[in-house]
């Protein structure tokens, strides 16, 4: 662990050099609170609703960046204090095999960063989403759904490190394998996620007959967009926060609509969201993402299997070997710069496919109308950032902010 190690030089500056550009974006985007609001969103957000998302937003900003902070000071002390060196050794004196051993790091840090993280999700939860509102998470639930989330991570994660570390300790091809076992195990879980993994989360109750339901099915017929069921999902137990999603392939697919949405929508605006999710499977949205990430994830695999051959890169983590469990651990901090480069791909491509399908939502309920307000109302229900600074958008929306898209829909994308 010294600068004269390249590999302690590139973790450090990666590890550092996001965090920095996070605080800064954070910065640059906290400023642009004060601006005036685009004249198009001067009814969604007037002046007492301004000075609410002002505070949220800042609320919320500071319980992500204390988190940051302390994560981080946790992370370079137990670095430089030589924690991963001692750690390691701590597993292989267990006297198991690689794959075991490798496991048991992997399950160890990534426990410790899920409790190291818990109570800042219980400050934001109870702190900042109850103040301003939006919370109905009881500490029961709470707790409940951290245990769920902690045996199925167990449930699907050991699986999978154990597999990964197993290619990479024994198989000569193994970037490839293991980027083989993905792609499989990423298509298998869309495929779950719904069907088992969601409902231990949510409760699906399938929507009672009436007008709305009638237009559901009367859209996706004129649109030629198969769908066996109608769900609502009981979301107002966590969160007033409203959403809408698909789930399933060909003719099994399910809608599924949050009861919150239907609380604060209209029958027209809800048909109108319906239109834009419709539209991101007619435009062939989800197989081009899958590919964007079937490529990541074959870079990321192919940079892993050079960095594991590299003792000079375990030595910077004061780690002696070359052990792969630990190297899969160690990995995510050199990987970093990296990663936020390839986000900002992804998340372009993805505000261009909002826009796409916000284009086809229009032409297939006749008007911009609907979806415009349908728009207003959840940006507004959600307490979003009325401008948010082009970096924060670059960096993170995976959706472009409300005027660029209230913009596009009404037919003057110049207009921002
Ligand atoms: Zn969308």
């Amino acid at each position: 662990m010294s600068l004269s190690n390249p590999w302690f030089v590139i973790a450090l500056v990666g590890v550092l050099g996001v965090f920095h550009l996070e605080f800064f974006a954070t910065l640059l985007n906290l400023a642009r609170l004060g601006r005036p609001v685009p004249p198009d969103l001067a009814e969604v957000f007037p002046e007492e609703t301004r000075e609410k998302l002002g505070e949220y937003i800042r609320d919320s900003k500071k319980v992500e960046f204390t988190q940051e902070v302390t994560l981080l000071g946790v992370l370079v002390v137990f670095w430089w204090s030589g924690g991963f060196g001692w750690l390691q050794n701590w597993a292989q004196s267990q006297g198991h095999g690689p794959v075991v051993t490798g496991v048991v790091v992997i399950g160890l840090v990534l426990l410790a960063q899920t409790w190291l993280s818990l109570p800042f999700q219980a400050w934001d939860t109870f702190g900042v989403e109850a103040r301003h509102g939006f919370n109905k998470t009881t500490i029961g639930t709470f707790i409940n759904d951290h245990f769920k989330g902690l045996a199925l991570m167990a449930l699907l994660g050991i699986p999978v490190a154990a597999a990964l570390v197993w290619f990479f300790e024994t198989q000569a091809w193994a970037a490839l394998y293991a980027w083989l076992f993905l792609a499989g195990f990423t298509l298998l879980m869309t495929w779950l996620s719904p069907r088992v993994i969601m409902p231990v989360f949510l409760k699906f109750r399938p929507m009672e007959e009436g007008e709305l339901k009638d237009a559901i099915f009367a859209l996706a017929r004129k649109l030629d967009f198969p769908v066996a069921e109608v769900s609502v999902v009981d979301g107002s137990r966590r969160s007033t926060k409203a959403n809408a999603f698909f789930a399933g392939f060909g003719k099994t697919r399910r809608i599924a609509l949050y009861d919150t949405l239907l609380e604060s929508h209209g029958k027209e605006e809800i048909v109108a969201i319906l239109a834009h999710e419709i539209g991101h499977n007619k435009c062939r949205h989800v197989p081009v993402m899958m590919t964007l990430n079937l490529l990541e994830m074959a870079l990321m695999l192919g940079l892993l299997g050079w960095v594991l051959k590299s003792p000079g890169f375990f030595a910077a983590f004061g780690v002696q070997g070359t052990p792969v469990g630990m190297g899969l651990v160690l990995f995510g901090m050199i990987y970093k710069p990296l990663g936020v480069l390839t986000g900002l791909l992804g998340l372009a491509m993805s505000r261009k496919h909002e826009f796409e399908a916000d284009a086809y939502a229009r032409e297939a309920v006749g008007s911009h109308q609907p979806l415009t307000n349908g728009l207003k109302k959840l940006s507004h229900d959600h307490l979003a950032h009325p401008s948010p600074h082009p970096l924060t958008v670059w960096l993170h929306y995976s959706h472009p902010p409300l005027a660029e898209r209230l913009a596009a829909l009404q037919g003057n994308p110049r207009a921002v």
